[in-house]
This record gives structure tokens, C-alpha cells and sequence, in this order.
């Protein structure tokens, strides 16, 4: 009896703590912290138009960003800043690892069709959603061109992320519309300006 009376306590010891045990916390973010994902890079260019790729559209425009906000006093974390391959685990490990605030994702769309151009933002989880709106109504609101709003995407560099986080399709790369502005103004920076916008908005600032 003795014997069995100690091995059930051992028994509680060993596993109660376990079951209890809470989940582990991620660690607080940095406050007005922003994870910037240039996406596509390396093997993968993404869509193009003539000698435009969206690899590079996308790292241009990030660039742009982390200037702008690093002399707004945000701390800015960049998945990447060359032409690198990444994968989607490399990028949300990236900024979950830096406890970044936010994770912004820059993309431009693709379509056959030359004429289509508009903007969109993606979101994955609840957190993202508010974030996601606010970055597609400043980048159409500046950019001057339709709002298609959010959709939810339930892949990629979202999935993982632990902040809110959007992927930004700011306009399609495939317009001749879009294509004419960048070769003749300052169409990317215009496009840096309304994320910082953005993101300034959503701080609360
Ligand atoms: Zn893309």
C-alpha cells in the first residue's frame, strides 16, 4: 500500500506541472518596431513588366521605407536588403526572432491583362486585419488608384508571423499605366511615403 501510495504521488509530481504548465509567451515586441519583407529575391523574381521585376520593385520600395522610417524613430528590421532566396519560414522566423511590432510584406500584383491596376492588401489572422486596411486605403488613397481592400490569404509569410502582419500589393507591376509612372516620376517613393503613412497611422501617430 505504502509502495502504491508513493508511486501515484511520484506520478502527480512528474506530469500535473506539465499539463498545467502555461504555453510559452512570446516575448514582448519592440515598441514601434516594423519587420520589412521585400518579397520574392534570388531564383525567385515574382512577376515582371519588360525590365521591370518585381523582386527588385519590391526591395526598391523597402529600401525607400526603411530610410523614411528610420528617420521617423521607428527601429526598422529588413528580411533582406540584396538579392537573396528566402523562404517564407526564413522571413517570419526573421522578424518573430527580432520581436518586431509589426511585419509588413511588400509585393506588386501581376495580371495579363496591361490595363488592370489596383490596390490590395492580404491579412491571415485576426490581428492582421485592422493593420491590412489601413495600409490598402493610404497606398490607393496616395497612389491615386482603385481600392480593392483585403482578402484573407492563408499561406506565406503571414502564417507564422506573431504580430500583425499584411502583405502589401501596392499596384499591378503588369500596367503600362504603373510602368510609364515609375520611368517617368517618383512613383516608388510616392509608394514608400503612403506605407509610412500607413504605418504611422496605425501607431497612432
Ligand atoms: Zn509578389
Amino acid at each position: 500500500m505504502k509502495v502504491k501510495l508513493f508511486l501515484f504521488l511520484l506520478l502527480i509530481t512528474v506530469f500535473v506541472p506539465h499539463a498545467f504548465a502555461a504555453k510559452p509567451i512570446p516575448p514582448s515586441p519592440i515598441p514601434n518596431s516594423v519587420c520589412i519583407d521585400a518579397g520574392h529575391g534570388g531564383a525567385d523574381s515574382g512577376t515582371s513588366n519588360n525590365d521591370l521585376i518585381e523582386k527588385n520593385v519590391n526591395l526598391d520600395v523597402a529600401i525607400l521605407l526603411e530610410t523614411k522610417l528610420t528617420g521617423a524613430g521607428y527601429k526598422v528590421f529588413m528580411t533582406r536588403r540584396g538579392d537573396e532566396n528566402l523562404s517564407n519560414a526564413d522571413r517570419y522566423n526573421f522578424c518573430n526572432d527580432n520581436r518586431a511590432s509589426i511585419l509588413i510584406s511588400i509585393h506588386h500584383n501581376g495580371s495579363s491583362d496591361t490595363f488592370v491596376d489596383f490596390t490590395s492588401a492580404l491579412y491571415m489572422k485576426k490581428s492582421d486585419v485592422a493593420l491590412a486596411n489601413i495600409v490598402s486605403n493610404e497606398v490607393s488613397n496616395q497612389l491615386g488608384i482603385t481600392n480593392h481592400g483585403i482578402s484573407r490569404f492563408a499561406s506565406g509569410v503571414l502564417l507564422k508571423a506573431n504580430m500583425p502582419a499584411t502583405i502589401s500589393e501596392g499596384f499591378f507591376l503588369t500596367s503600362s499605366n504603373e510602368y510609364n509612372l515609375i520611368k517617368t516620376s517618383y512613383r516608388l517613393d510616392q509608394e514608400a511615403n503612403a506605407l509610412l503613412s500607413a504605418i504611422q497611422t496605425y501607431f497612432g501617430k
